[in-house]
């Protein structure tokens, strides 16, 4: 995955990478390196996170006012300092960093061998700064028409950024598949993975498309171009961020933070499209193909990881309120198998950041099936959005934490007001009923209020009792099954705790054979319907010495004369009510991660935005 930062100007760059690489880390933390001109190139790179290079580098800042720098997330190439970028050309003449994989970097690194090139590494990425080299020497032309030459050369993904001793006064990047965005400044420049190394020098940006390159001097002048060679007209946007949504606030933890900006997230989200008094979905985005969108056969919901399970939880929520045929895929799993699709299939991708490799990968094989294709995304700008035909913003914020929180339930608001949208303009529910939900989805924020003040400290009580098991499972029905797959999802990815999430019912085909007086067993119980069915479940972990932590609307008495720990939510509609059995479980994988010393913002051999198959 990695993050790449660039600058160019009259500022000192080393303190600009480095925060910029801080603020990036989300993206891969597993080794970094500067390199910075200063009369010549100067590199440094260490294993581990930023705040190691800066122990490393410390008192080597020289002052140089180009520079480069990386936090990386290996794919090719074990985490250490050998594989570090930035990687060099023969001779120190070169220098790039690079986010993504060349995937022909084994032809082409064979060919530059021959060639009597020497590979400092093992990386992909080295093969392009050789090739880049050889390509100038052999044309004698300027590094970027090397670098365009080069690029026509590989495939893959990439972002990167490159500048060469020959001349110290250009920067150059270019992106395909992996994101890249130019600030610009007064005679300076900008690059980074994401715009929130850039935030607090420039509002001024452009994301750079595809197949783009951007060309960058100290005098203020800039050159977009394709690497076919076609200049373009360079688009500059003006950033909404702000800086205080990428920083901590006083929580401990982004991931904290995240956590208890989810009444907001929420709100953000559902504002200005719903109007449950007048009983209207506002859904601009979509209003241009809503012929499409409402005659479809079906919805392939394509998405990974936590996003998935957003997708599933749409899944019924299409199918129950708007009365469609949905199907859930992994997106990968969807681009490889040759699936089945027509112009009548809708395809809804969803990604937090909007720049997930495997789900870019499965909307372009969708588009190329002639599907209609809408986004669900967080990130303004960001790929998916561009790639898809129409979408809705999750506006959720930054989220930085590594673990997906307030993304997930922002994606479930957005996806409740789509089937919402498409219930109603195909009167698949009726005014009335239209309207309970739509006024449930605007008390849902200071719902979710309620239950991070009602019970966070019960979820700290209990993660201590729990934090030493090895093992956990979670068990839900219907609207919930999804968010059991979730809530397993949060414990193994931040507390490395082993963890599965089944539907209830299936617990007896296999997974009750786990169960002993060591297991707990935290059972999403907030449904009305199937509740006595969920009843039964919970008794077959009882009378096996299971340890149940259930999750119960705050009106239950009988599962909480059961279970040994219940953790009691505001009482909701039923399609609504994963927006609120989630918050515990969240709550739940943090403390237990935090109290076994694991970090949560930053877990181990994880990064938050995939951007590679
Ligand atoms: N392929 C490069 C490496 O392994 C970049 C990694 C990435 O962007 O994830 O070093």
């Amino acid at each position: 995955m990695c993050g790449i930062v660039g600058y160019i100007g009259n500022r000192n760059a080393f303190p600009i990478l480095i925060k910029g690489l801080k603020r990036l880390e989300y993206r891969g933390y597993e080794s970094a390196g500067v390199a910075i001109y200063s009369k010549e190139i100067n590199t440094d790179k260490e294993a581990g996170k930023v705040a190691d290079l800066e122990r490393v580098a410390e008192g080597q800042d020289q002052g140089g006012t180009l520079g480069i720098g990386h936090t990386r997330w290996a794919n090719h190439g074990e985490p250490n300092y050998k594989n570090s970028h930035p990687h060099y050309s023969e001779n120190k003449r070169i220098v790039l960093i690079h986010n993504g994989i060349i995937e022909n970097y084994a032809s082409i690194k064979a060919e530059m061998i021959k060639r009597g090139y020497v590979f400092n590494s093992d990386t992909d990425t080295e093969a392009l700064v050789h090739l880049i080299d050889e390509i100038q020497k052999n044309e004698k032309c300027e590094l970027d028409e090397a670098v365009r030459l080069a690029l026509n050369e590989v495939t893959g993904a990439y972002a990167i950024a490159v500048f060469s001793k020959d001349n110290p006064d250009r920067l150059i990047g270019a992106r395909k598949g992996s994101p890249l965005v130019v600030g610009i400044g007064d005679k300076e420049f900008f690059l980074a993975s994401d715009a929130s190394p850039i935030i607090e020098y420039t509002k001024n940006v452009i994301y750079l498309d595809d197949e783009e390159m951007a060309i960058m001097d100290r005098d203020g002048n800039i050159t977009v171009k394709t690497i076919q060679n076609v200049v373009k007209t360079p688009y500059i946007q003006e950033l909404e961020l702000k800086l205080e949504a990428i920083e901590k606030g006083g929580y401990e933890h982004f991931m904290l933070k995240e956590i208890h900006e989810q009444p907001k997230s929420i709100f953000d989200s559902v504002r200005g499209r719903l109007d449950a008094i007048k009983g209207i979905v506002r859904l601009g985005g979509m209003s241009e193909y809503e012929n499409r969108i409402l005659k479809a056969d079906r919805i392939i919901i394509i998405a990974c990881g936590t996003s998935w399970h957003a997708g599933l939880v749409a899944e019924y929520l299409f199918e129950d309120l708007a009365r469609v045929l949905v199907e859930v895929e992994y997106a990968l799993e969807f681009r490889y198998r040759n699936p089945v699709l027509s112009e009548k299939d809708v395809v809804i991708a969803i990604s937090q950041s909007g720049e997930t490799a495997d789900t870019l990968a499965a909307m372009e094989l969708a588009k190329s099936k002639g599907c209609l294709v809408l986004g669900v995304c967080n990130v303004v700008g960001s790929s998916i959005p561009r790639m898809s035909h129409a979408g809705c913003y999750t506006h959720a914020g930054p989220e930085i934490g590594v673990a997906s929180t307030k993304a997930f339930t922002a994606q479930v608001s957005v996806l409740t007001l789509m089937a919402l949208w498409m219930a109603h303009k195909k009167g698949t529910i009726s005014d009335g009923r239209f309207r309970e939900i739509a006024t449930e989805l605007e008390n849902i924020p200071s719902k979710i209020q309620k239950t991070l003040e009602h019970c966070d400290a019960q979820v700290k009580y209990i993660s201590e009792i729990l934090k030493d098991s090895n093992n956990f499972l979670y068990l839900g029905r219907g609207y919930n099954f999804p968010v059991a797959l979730e809530g397993a999802l949060k414990l193994k990815e931040i507390s490395y705790i082993h963890a599965e999430g089944y539907p209830a019912a299936e617990m007896k085909h296999g997974p009750i054979a786990l169960i002993d007086a060591e297991m707990p067993v935290v059972v999403i119980a907030n449904n009305q319907s199937a509740y006595e069915k969920i009843i039964s479940n919970i008794q077959e972990v009882i009378a096996r010495k299971g340890r149940v932590l259930a999750i119960v609307s705050e009106d239950d008495v009988i599962i909480e004369g059961m279970a040994e720990f219940t953790i009691k939510v505001p009482q909701t509609e039923e399609c609504l009510s994963p927006l609120l059995s989630t918050i515990p479980l969240q709550l739940l994988s943090y403390y237990i991660a935090t109290m076994r010393g694991c970090n949560v913002d930053q877990p181990r051999n994880l990064a938050k935005s995939v951007t590679v198959e």
